[in-house]
């Protein structure tokens, strides 16, 4: 058999755990496994001491492009699916804000589709959004247009001023919406945060003169994640809408979504890398470059996160990559400072060390959450496993090699992250989409675009 490309003595990452074995690569899908492949190839990767993963999906990324005259400094295309290839990111779905206009119709799919093309190092699909002034069409145009699934917020967002832009749902437009999504099969993903409550208690504190980042997270207490999550929960069993909760931050909202499953709602849930990363206690050295919402917590509920991501209770993990332009954390007020992080290019690092080298995560869970179970999830068959058939998607891991990560290593349109001058213990190697180099420590990150919207 001839090969296009072969990778020999990495520790593979299989689907029942992590063999040496070598890949086969033909047309960019996985064409063999085996201990030894001894036919021809164009390309031989020799991966000796390295970990062969499948290349994360991550299901949570926001790109704002096109700005729409509003954010056109904020990430893009190219600068996103550039650093999505350094941190061993091969596809992402992307969020249907802060781009626009939103993303929650045919001319607004077809505006980003327009966008990204071109741009794209690595394969992006699409959410498409529910909002109170899509319900008259916006979600069936958005489900003949491919989106993998729907986006709404609970809490407040969207700038008013801002013809276009994303809103978060009233309690009719979400229960109408769930229905209309239930017809299509697909999933709603909710940011599930009391938008009354925080919005309320956000102002009194900024009003009373509190400017810390640990005020900050006081003003979005636990109750007021996991109070959404009930209701959406009830929505669901009444609509019969299939669920996925975004960036829990808190075991108890976790606790909410392992109830429901067990009696039997098509539910599940994510948490991201900064949450089992940084704790409130530290935020304020760190500065409003590490705000976001829900809030980091207390380092006392850090372990108690991990155990989640260990047990399968949280499904999988994701960077909730979403930056802004430096003026809008260039401030000493906590409560007036933009609220996101930039991390799609650490995830894969992080996890690894945080996950398999402190927490003796397996790597078959490494991969599942980083790859397999999001890829499952969203219905992406092609991607997600290191398996016969599936695209040849992958990132090689330096295990127990440590770097300092500094601002200008990061690929972002902005070089702003709160992992900069961080001691990471793993480093992406190399990333390879569809069995074509996208990124290598020894190259950098390719030009050639062959990313695709999926
Ligand atoms: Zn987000």
């Amino acid at each position: 058999m001839t090969f296009d490309l072969i990778i020999k003595n990495g520790l593979v990452i299989l689907e029942d755990g992590a063999k040496h074995v070598d890949v086969g690569v033909t047309d960019g899908k996985i064409t063999a496994i085996a201990e030894t492949l001894t036919g021809d190839a164009d390309k031989v990767i020799d991966a000796q001491g390295q970990v062969v993963s499948p290349g994360m999906v991550d299901a949570h990324v926001h790109i704002t492009d096109p700005g729409g005259g509003y954010r056109d400094g904020w990430e893009g295309y190219d600068t996103g699916t550039r650093a999505a290839a350094k941190g061993g990111v091969t596809s992402f779905v992307e969020m249907p804000l802060n781009q626009v206009p939103a993303t929650t119709d045919k001319a607004s799919i077809e505006e980003k589709f327009d966008a990204g093309k071109g741009d794209l190092t690595v394969d992006v699909a699409s959410y498409g959004g529910l909002v109170p002034y899509n319900l008259d069409g916006g979600i069936q145009e958005l489900d003949d247009a491919g989106v993998v699934a729907y986006k709404a917020f609970l809490a407040t967002c969207g700038d008013r001023s801002i013809e276009g832009d994303f809103e978060n749902v009233d309690d009719y437009s979400l229960y109408e919406g769930m229905k209309q999504i239930a017809k299509t099969g697909k999933i709603l993903s909710v940011h599930a945060e009391n938008a009354n409550i925080t919005d309320k208690l956000g102002e009194i504190a900024y009003k009373n003169g509190e400017t810390t980042l640990s005020a900050y997270v006081d003003s979005r207490p636990v109750f007021t994640e996991v109070e959404p999550i009930r209701k959406l929960i009830l929505f669901a069993k009444e609509t019969g809408c299939r669920l996925h909760i975004v960036h829990v931050a808190c075991e108890e909202g976790v606790e909410e979504i392992v109830k429901a499953q067990q009696e039997g709602v098509d539910v599940t849930c994510e948490t991201c890398t900064h949450y089992l990363y940084f704790y409130k206690e530290e935020l304020d050295d760190i500065g409003p470059v590490v705000k976001c919402s829900p809030p980091i917590r207390e380092q006392s509920r850090l372990e108690g996160m991990w155990d989640r991501v260990q047990n399968g209770d949280i499904d999988f993990v994701t960077s909730d990559h979403s930056p802004c332009t430096p003026d809008l954390k260039d401030t000493d007020n906590a409560f007036e400072a933009w609220g996101g992080i930039a991390g799609i290019q650490n995830n894969v690092d992080v996890l690894y060390d945080e996950g398999v080298q402190k927490r003796d995560m397996s790597l078959e869970r490494f991969a599942d959450i980083i790859a397999t179970a999001p890829a499952k999830r969203f219905g992406l068959d092609s991607k997600g496993s290191i398996a016969i058939g599936k695209d040849a998607d992958f990132v090689f891991i330096n295990p127990n090699s440590s770097y300092t990560l500094k601002a200008e290593d990061l690929a972002y349109r902005n070089q702003m992250s709160p992992y900069i001058g961080r001691e990471i213990g793993a480093q992406v190697a190399r990333t390879i989409l569809r069995g074509k180099e996208v990124y290598s420590q020894e190259n950098g990150v390719t030009d050639a675009k062959d990313g695709q919207f999926i």
